[in-house]
């Protein structure tokens, strides 16, 4: 039985449709030269890992790793889950495939499909996409300067202005127990004020405290003891470089104490970059930071590490408001138009055609007139128009749209022709 109602996509995705698409080609293409000019090399891993994977790399306590992540319905005996971010399957395929033992840092992107069962808003969807650079197997602070660095060169190729980095420290596990207990020494009084997710947090993730965008909680931050003010002399020392190397490479920053990862196995520098033209809480385009506690936290040895994240559908939809304007090319410059049911006739010529230039034959069983308003429609440079007797002599009509001039070439001589056309 038919459906009752035309079937739509799911709630919190979308489509990307052809001319979107050729700006995402462009983002894509541009975080490729990017991050190989770095020497970074592109790594893919699944869409699926297992569920203890993320749980224990992501955090249960966290949204990501918790109730806005999906579970697929279990078969067999693995429970697998849809990655919700992309670090952990990279460092897990880091260990698996003996990456570890080769030079280090392994420097590696990857581009790809993320899910998260959130609340659909403008720029954020259940299914977003996002370009993930990873330095693993360093711990120098020079490595957290070359993820910012690559991160804003990305988006600085791609046209976009008005961005604002912000940085900020969160220690690691010498340090921050002991600051975690001064903040929650510091919120505990204040607990029946603050709104209910932030009650949770204060049990579960106090570090999550600071950066609450609830109204409620907001006059609480400015008097909350500071992360920064509590590193330990090797945290400290490795902010500071960070700082020195953005200050000497000219990179603008702004610190913000309030910047936290929601992910629990970040270390030291966590950073974010912000677009000023975007607004609330949905302005960030990524972010990233070092996590140094994360290979442990899935069963490998301590390995420091260092990365970052950055959402193509907020890059891209920035793109089109400020980067130059993207024409997409038609998808095929050469359109082979025969008059009449001449299928193998036509089939030639596109095959000889696209041999040079990208060429769509018209199968349809349209009239010849009716065919050429399709031709004004789609776009292409030249139809190559054919009937029964051009077909017998094997020649076309090559008709340039713009120009409107037309003349007969052989079908042998079509791709010369075009070639010669398009690079002349
Ligand atoms: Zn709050
Ligand atoms: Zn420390």
């Amino acid at each position: 039985m038919p459906p009752s109602q035309p079937i739509k996509a799911a709630r919190g995705v979308r489509d990307v449709m052809p001319t979107e698409r050729a700006v995402w080609e462009i983002a894509e293409t541009a975080a490729r030269e990017v991050a190989r000019a770095y020497g970074y090399q592109e790594i893919q891993t699944p869409q699926i890992e297992l569920a203890a994977l993320i749980e224990r790399g992501v955090g249960q306590d966290t949204d990501a790793g918790g109730k806005e992540l999906y579970r697929l319905v279990k078969r067999g005996s693995e429970e697998l889950v849809l990655r919700p971010e992309a670090t952990a399957g990279v460092v897990r395929a880091y260990f698996q495939h003996g990456l570890n033992q080769g030079p280090q840092p392994a420097r590696l992107f990857t581009m790809g499909a993320m899910f998260r069962y959130n609340a659909p808003q403008l720029g954020r969807y259940r299914q977003f996409h996002q370009l993930d650079v990873e330095a693993i197997g360093d711990a120098s602070p020079a490595y957290d300067v070359e993820c910012i660095e690559i991160a804003l060169r990305w988006m600085g190729a791609l046209g976009l202005r008005g961005l604002r980095l912000e940085l900020n420290s969160i220690g690691d596990r010498k340090c921050r127990p002991a600051y975690i207990d001064k903040l929650v020494a510091y919120y505990r009084p204040l607990k029946d004020k603050l709104h209910p997710d932030c009650q949770r947090r204060l049990e579960t993730n106090p570090l999550r405290l600071l950066d609450c965008k609830e109204e409620q909680c907001a006059p609480f931050k400015a008097g909350a003891p500071r992360i920064t003010d509590n590193l330990c002399e090797e945290c400290a020392a490795a902010f500071a470089a960070v700082k020195a190397m953005l200050d000497a490479a000219g990179f603008e920053y702004v610190l913000n104490p309030y910047l936290v990862r929601g992910l629990d196995y970040y270390t030291r520098t966590v950073f974010e970059i912000l677009h000023e033209a975007l607004g609330g809480a949905q302005n960030s385009l990524g972010g990233g930071g070092r996590y140094d506690g994360l290979a442990a936290e899935i069963g490998y040895g301590d390995t420091p590490a260092v990365g970052f994240a950055a959402g193509f559908e907020r890059v891209v939809m920035m793109m089109a408001e400020e980067g130059e304007e993207v024409i997409p090319p038609p998808a095929a410059l050469v359109l082979v138009v025969p008059d009449g049911p001449l299928f193998k006739e036509a089939a030639e010529v596109g095959r000889l055609a696209r041999t040079t230039v990208p060429t769509a034959v018209d199968y349809s069983s349209r009239s010849l007139k009716a065919k050429m308003r399709a031709a004004n429609r789609l776009g292409p440079r030249w139809v190559a128009i054919l009937n029964a007797d051009e077909a017998e002599r094997r020649v076309v009509q090559l008709k340039e749209m713009a120009g409107g001039g037309q003349r007969e070439v052989g079908w042998d001589e079509l791709p010369a022709l075009l070639e010669a056309e398009l690079t002349g």
